[in-house]
């Protein structure tokens, strides 16, 4: 981005490229949890919930891309290494260690559930001072709400085999 652009933002640039950084951390290992999580899924619902957990994967990589690249319009220097993710994540990693599919679900939706909080605060940090970061991180925080939905419905389904 160019002088100008970056003059309008009304934040401290620094402390907004190290939350971006922390979000393109958690959102790294989000993809790489509900990627691996679909591989490895076994139990009722299986084919259901790894299509899910597939397209999630995808907008989660999704996100990522959006914050590398109005890191790099602020003038920043997205995480370079994996390294990095496990050191700025607010979210941390869950191995998807038990694969059954209840046990996916109640992982991920912990996940979004923390991503929400993530991006909540960031937009409050934003709100009436950079309008570009607001604005995409109100798209993102919108997937989020939609990605805890989607997971709790299925986490319901699941509940109810059998009642
Ligand atoms: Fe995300
Ligand atoms: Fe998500
Ligand atoms: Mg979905």
């Amino acid at each position: 981005m160019g002088t100008r652009g970056r003059e309008i933002v009304d934040v401290d640039i620094e402390q907004l490229i190290k939350k971006l950084n922390k979000a393109l951390a958690d959102e790294w290992l989000a993809y790489y949890q509900y990627w691996m999580g679909a591989k490895v899924a076994k139990g009722p619902m299986r084919t259901e919930v790894t299509e899910e957990l597939v397209e999630h994967a995808q907008e989660e990589l999704k996100h990522a891309d959006m914050i590398a690249e109005r890191i790099i319009q602020l003038g920043g220097t997205p995480l370079l290494t994996p390294e990095e993710w496990y050191k700025e994540t607010n979210c941390g990693y869950d191995a998807p260690a038990d694969p059954k599919v209840a046990a996916l679900l109640e992982q991920n939706i912990k996940g979004e559930q923390c991503a929400i909080d993530v991006y909540k605060e960031l937009m409050e940090f934003v709100k009436g001072k950079d309008i570009v970061t607001y604005h995409m991180v109100l798209q993102i925080l919108g997937d989020e709400i939609e990605h805890e939905e989607d997971l709790e419905a299925l986490a319901e389904d699941l509940s109810m085999i059998g009642k």
